[in-house]
């Protein structure tokens, strides 16, 4: 594939930025456009439920770059532009035209979709419930949280956790509804999500699980237990949607995400590629394909697509990695745990009520290791990176628990 003339990087989040930047670093002397729905330059999403919501960080150290850097990068911006429409050309060689929803009709040899997931809302949700997905969103919900005594959050996920514990720090009374029987259990499944929800009990939030929300007004909620909450403030946490309509007259099947091989190259379109939230990449090893909405997922990818579109040397794959900062506790997670069928406690005691600080589970699937969840236990969770990425057993796992302990 010879180096294109211009690449068109649609979404400009963190994947857009980071594979902008990869595509110079890897020698690219192309031309560049970047083209993003928010007026925003890119800016990360990360503190929007952390720092930034607890009012500890001003605006600017959110932003990922500033309009200098992407001009030293030579990137021309589309900056409140959507994409509405991706034709390929007949002729692979010929490259795509991508049309923004003013009507300007971009054409470039290469084109990456960064376009990311957004929020899902509940039917009939009112719109004085905040949702979490936008630096505006994360604003307004900071200021709301100024004069709230109390907040209701639909949804323990991580964003819903992270959302309790900002607002708990900052006095605020806590209900969180969640419809599963732990928080978080998508992510780390049921017993380490038990621990998530000692967590939040012993910070005082009043967690129900098992129930969902019958009815949302704009001061609190029916369960479908019967029960109600009130509430000054409601968050809507649920989870990401994809939003990718826009992409199917191309003929490629997304309603699981934008299908990619292990290069980032999206199925049937030539000189298409896709990285972050929205791509499902293919595993090579196992030809599975997977989209995780992680935020270093969304870096390396950016970098591989890079590699692939420059013809440079790809970084070698790295194994999922997520955290999460709720409660005091940095909750980390190296791996696929969502493959697993057994747990294998390896350090601290969280999940026998004792300290959840310093608590590492591993996760095996048969007798291979595929995941370690730590609760404050950073140092522990890095001895397990390789061992991970090498494919460990249950044996040498243990072996190695022993030598840590
Ligand atoms: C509140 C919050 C907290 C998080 N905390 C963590 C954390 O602690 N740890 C972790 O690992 N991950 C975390 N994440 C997830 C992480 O931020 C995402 O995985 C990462 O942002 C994905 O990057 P992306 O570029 O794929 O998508 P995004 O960052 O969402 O960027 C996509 C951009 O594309 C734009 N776009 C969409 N459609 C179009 C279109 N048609 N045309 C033009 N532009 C378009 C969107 O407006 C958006 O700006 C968090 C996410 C949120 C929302």
């Amino acid at each position: 594939m010879s180096v294109p003339e211009h690449v068109l990087v649609v979404g400009a989040g963190l994947a857009g930025l980071r594979t902008v930047e990869n595509l110079r670093r890897d020698g690219y002397e192309g031309r560049i456009s970047l083209v993003g729905a928010e007026e925003h330059l890119p800016y990360d999403r990360p503190p929007l439920s952390k720092q930034f919501l607890a009012g500890e960080w001003e605006r600017t150290k959110v932003d990922l770059c500033t309009a200098e850097d992407l001009d030293e990068l030579g990137v021309r911006t589309h900056l409140g532009r959507s994409a509405v429409a991706l034709r390929p050309a007949e002729d692979p060689a010929d490259g795509s035209e991508v049309e923004l929803d003013d009507g300007t009709v971009l054409h470039a040899d290469a084109v990456v979709l960064a376009v990311g997931v957004t929020s899902r809302v509940l039917d009939d949700q009112p719109d004085s419930a905040h949702l979490l997905r936008a630096v505006d969103e994360s604003e307004q919900l900071r200021d709301a949280l100024a004069s709230a005594s109390s907040l209701l959050v639909v949804g323990a996920g991580f964003i819903g956790a992270e959302v309790a514990s900002t607002a708990r720090d900052r006095g605020v009374t806590v209900t969180v509804v969640e419809t599963g029987s732990v928080p978080m259990a998508r992510l780390l499944g049921e017993q380490a999500g038990a621990v998530v929800a000692r967590l939040m009990g012993d910070a005082g939030v009043d967690l129900r699980t098992g129930v969902s929300v019958s009815e949302l007004t704009d001061s609190g909620a029916t369960l479908s237990d019967g029960s109600t909450v009130t509430a000054d403030e409601i968050v809507v946490g649920v989870g990401g949607m994809l939003d990718l309509g826009w992409l199917e007259a191309t003929g490629v099947d997304v309603a699981d995400g934008i299908p990619c091989d292990h290069r980032g190259r999206v199925d049937g379109l030539p000189g298409v590629w896709a990285a972050g939230d929205a791509a499902a990449w293919t595993d090579p090893d196992t030809g599975e394909r997977t989209r995780l909405e992680h935020w270093t997922s969304a870096s390396d990818q950016a970098a591989a697509v890079a590699a692939d579109i420059t013809g440079t040397t790809p970084p070698p794959a790295a194994v999922p990695f997520f955290w999460s900062d709720q409660f005091g506790m940095k909750i980390q997670l190296v791996g696929r745990p969502d493959r697993a069928d057994s747990l294998l406690p390896l350090h601290g005691e969280g999940l026998d009520d004792g300290p959840v600080k310093g608590t590492v589970l591993g996760y095996l699937r048969g007798d291979d290791l595929v995941a370690v969840a730590g609760f404050g236990a950073a140092r522990l969770v890095a001895r397990y990176r390789r061992p991970l990425a090498e494919g460990a057993d249950r044996a040498a796992t243990l072996e190695l628990r022993d030598s840590l302990s």
